[in-house]
């Protein structure tokens, strides 16, 4: 049979593949990718990130016009309402999303071919093609980027059609009248906030004390205020017994506390096992986690120099905007090329209803880490724009050191919060003090001014300086497009 050979071959066509592909092909290298489907973009585009925040999108929009016009336009959603008429413009969002992909793969020259990858030597791949047929490859290097897949854990019988997992739920043709959604981590919370939105009963069952418990309890606990509002509820520290569908119209959830919860669909959000099923990664030599991820160094190299893995296939964050970076920096490291520091912090930013993201420390963190902390809050019932966009159930967070001056970390909840955290995300690269927020201009009405409004809280707090001398106030401007402070 006769091998073809590439410089870099790249598994996986998701944010991760793509970007490492895209950053060999800009390198001047000869690059192959390998896509079992016959569509590029990965579960990214196709089963996760772009559809879910598309129904969402849809939810939100609808729990605005409740929120703003109930008394003039009473809004009550027919019963059976199909899935898809809430998504109407999924189909051409994830068009438009597959097809940039596609033509920037095509546009720097990588070729790409749609079949099964499976290793049959460390530097050799065996590729079942989409009509059948086998092909082979040889890669100088290899990029590892097969993603993840739901973990159903064996007593949850998910059947697609009353037990779902993320890549079946957004399949069902009506939307359902109750909801249990098993787990409470962000791919569950975001969509037991979402059927919440759109009416659906939910109730949400886990171990845990709170939902996304590692993000700050401050939040969460608004977030499962929210969830309330909504209609939705929230079982902490629940073990289940026992999952079945009841061959007529119901999933029983039996709770080992006796409990037992009937719902038309059961939504199983377990967490996420690696895609190296069918793989053949023995013949790849490379070593595995403990949990079976594929083990990497902070550059994504696997035990297997010439072999990288990155994406979901290497284990949380399992997040779109991280994978993409992990194949941009593990091609710069593979070829050589200046790599830049590692991100010094990964935004978090969670899709829920209402909108939750964090960077650097939370509060618990800076007192673990440094003691004393400054903290300066900022309800959205204090803004303006929180007003006017009936947004009120947010709240800005910023974390300062024990002298209420360097920003340690900023957490917020609310409308806008995935968008608002990289202006603290950038504020704490760039070294700034709380009081920079205080003494910059604030587009009015904007969720931003919450930044003021938290650095102002800080101020407040702020131990009074020991020396009878006020400090000067530090004077900020911009120099070279950097924030940088000098006394007055
Ligand atoms: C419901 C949901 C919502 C999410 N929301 C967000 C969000 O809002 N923000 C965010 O940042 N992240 C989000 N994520 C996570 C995000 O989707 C993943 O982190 C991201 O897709 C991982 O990218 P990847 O390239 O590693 O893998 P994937 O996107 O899964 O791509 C892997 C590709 O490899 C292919 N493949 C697998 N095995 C083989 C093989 N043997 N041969 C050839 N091809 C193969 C697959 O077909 C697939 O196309 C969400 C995930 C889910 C499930």
């Amino acid at each position: 049979m006769h091998t073809a050979c590439y410089d870099i071959v790249v598994i996986g066509s998701g944010p991760a593949g793509q970007k490492a592909a895209i950053q060999g092909a800009k390198a001047g290298q000869r690059v192959l990718t390998i896509e079992q489907e016959s569509r590029v973009g990965g579960a990214c585009v196709h089963r996760g990130t772009i559809p879910s925040k598309t129904l969402r999108h849809s939810a939100l929009t609808l729990l605005n016009f409740k929120r703003h016009f109930s008394t003039i336009a009473p809004l009550t959603l027919q019963p059976d309402v199909e899935l898809t008429s809430l998504m109407s413009h999924l189909e051409h969002v994830v068009r438009a999303h597959e097809r940039y992909m596609a033509d920037q793969l095509a546009r720097n020259g990588i070729d790409q071919w749609h079949g099964r990858a499976r290793f049959i030597a460390p530097r050799i791949l065996d590729v079942l093609s989409l009509d059948g047929s086998h092909r082979r490859v040889t890669g100088e290097i290899i990029v590892i980027a097969t993603g993840s897949r739901p973990r159903t854990p064996e007593a949850i019988p998910v059947d697609h059609e009353h037990i779902l997992d993320s890549d079946s739920l957004l399949s069902i043709m009506y939307l359902p009248a109750s909801l249990t959604v098993l787990g409470a981590g962000v791919i569950a919370s975001e969509y037991a906030s979402i059927f919440a939105c759109l009416g659906v009963q939910v109730t949400m069952i886990d171990r845990s004390e709170r939902p996304v418990s590692f993000l700050d309890p401050e939040l969460t606990d608004c977030f499962v205020q929210a969830l309330e509002a909504n209609g939705g509820r929230f079982l902490a520290r629940q073990e289940v017994a026992q999952v079945a569908w009841d061959g007529a119209s119901t999933v029983v959830t039996r709770l080992r506390s006796g409990d037992v919860i009937h719902s038309e669909k059961l939504f199983c959000a377990l967490g996420r096992l690696p895609n190296l099923d069918g793989l053949n990664i023995a013949a790849a030599g490379v070593t595995l986690t403990e949990r079976g991820f594929i083990a990497v160094d902070d550059n994504c190299q696997t035990s297997m120099p010439h072999i990288y893995a990155v994406g979901d296939v290497i284990g949380p964050p399992s997040l779109a905007s991280c994978s993409m970076e992990q194949g941009r920096r593990a091609m710069r490291h593979a070829l050589e090329l200046d790599i830049g520091n590692p991100p010094e912090m990964i935004p978090v930013g969670i899709y829920t209803i209402p909108e939750m993201a964090s960077v650097g420390l939370d509060e618990h963190e800076a007192r673990q880490r440094y003691g004393e902390v400054v903290v300066g809050r900022a309800p959205f019932t204090e803004l303006a724009r929180g007003q006017i966009a009936s947004s009120t159930d947010g709240l800005l967070k910023l974390v300062a050191d024990a002298q209420g001056q360097r920003l340690l970390g900023v957490q917020i909840i609310g409308e806008g919060a995935t968008e608002l955290i990289h202006v603290g995300e950038i504020s704490l690269l760039a070294g700034c003090n709380a009081d920079a927020f205080v003494d910059h201009i604030f587009n009015f009405p904007t969720l931003a001014e919450a930044y003021r409004v938290a650095a102002l809280d800080i101020a407040k707090r702020r131990p009074a300086p020991a020396s009878t001398t006020p400090p000067a106030p530090a004077v900020y401007h911009w120099r070279n497009s950097h924030l940088t402070s000098s006394p007055q």
